[in-house]
């Protein structure tokens, strides 16, 4: 898996194939950025780098250090993760057990921790001597969407590589090369950041039944004397869908915004393209600003579902807004 692999993080692809080039790989790195923008992919892709015997600035992927790494089974690289919410300090304890012995081969062993933020105070303090002076050769990967949260010790002794929201065109790209249907994945992509955020939605049961429901609601509520507000409820809890609201307000919020990119004829940033043709039947039947008063009231829906409003009573107070 060579660098090119990884979608986008041109910056970050290049600062660390110029330390690997150079031999001037810091003993610590910080990857920043939006949660699921590569950085793990790209943590494990430096590892693999540092370790290949085929290649000094990439990974070959076929030496033996490169497969040992693919299957993760590489002896030199360890990798932590929170122990439910939090990092604790006998992992980190039993970090710096495993890295007080030598590498088995010439290069610097490997650590990567994902969610560093949520190290707890007496593991942030015991990593940071660690950090300054590892008792073999090693490289840090810290790894966290939140890093302004920690400590400041922490920050200033590791390399930062800041992370990118991936372009919305190469998560549809990669999404397709899952096999994803474009309309879902464009639905995905338009409600979560991030590509594992996208997979992680595409992979709940409930979110391809979501958009039917509002597509089938939005449709209904378009016409006169609609039966959508009566039974708007009944579908819902039929459906189990009860709780993600969050979401379905949202969906109603991207259905309204293509309506306006129908009217401003930027049809290549409608979301709800297997539905061009009702669209473009039905767009002109409100004014921009009804589109826009409907967006808002999307809006207010979750606003008011988050101070725990009633879920059915808030769709149907919607609803009956679209029809007026
Ligand atoms: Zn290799």
């Amino acid at each position: 898996m060579p660098f090119h692999d990884i979608l986008g993080q041109e910056d970050a692809k290049r600062l660390l194939q110029n330390a690997l080039r150079k031999d001037a790989v810091s003993h610590a790195y910080l990857f920043t950025g939006l949660a699921g923008s590569g950085q793990m992919k790209t943590a494990l892709m430096f590892a693999q780098a540092i370790f290949c015997t085929g290649r000094k600035d990439d990974a070959c992927g076929e030496c033996l250090e490169c497969r040992k790494v693919e299957h993760g089974n590489h002896p030199d690289l360890t990798l932590l993760k929170p122990d439910g919410a939090s990092i604790k300090i006998d992992q980190i304890r039993e970090l710096q057990r495993v890295f007080s012995y030598r590498s088995e081969g010439v290069n610097p062993k490997v650590y990567i921790i994902e969610g560093a933020d949520k190290m707890t105070v007496q593991a942030a303090n015991s990593l940071l001597k660690f950090l300054e002076e590892p008792p073999a050769p090693a490289v840090g990967i810290l790894i966290s969407d939140n890093s302004s949260s920690l400590l400041p010790t922490i920050q200033s002794r590791t390399q930062r590589i800041p992370f990118s929201p991936l372009h919305p065109d190469l998560m549809l790209q990669a999404l397709a090369a899952d096999g994803v249907p474009v309309p879902l994945a464009r639905c995905a992509v338009s409600l979560t950041s991030g590509l594992d955020g996208c997979r992680e939605l595409l992979a709940q049961n409930w979110f391809a039944e979501m958009r039917n429901l509002v597509l089938q609601l939005a449709k209904e509520s378009m016409g006169k004397g609609s039966t959508a507000v009566a039974t708007a409820g009944q579908k819902l809890t039929k459906a189990g869908l009860g709780e993600h609201m969050d979401t379905l307000f949202s969906m109603f919020h991207l259905w309204f915004k293509d309506m306006l990119y129908f009217l401003y004829r930027r049809h290549e940033s409608i979301v709800f393209i297997d539905q061009l043709d009702f669209i473009s039947r039905h767009a002109r039947e409100r004014s921009t600003e009804q589109w826009v008063s409907y967006m808002e009231s999307a809006t207010e829906s979750k606003r008011k579902l988050r101070s725990n409003a009633n879920a059915v009573l808030c769709l149907e107070q919607f609803l009956i807004r679209l029809e007026g």
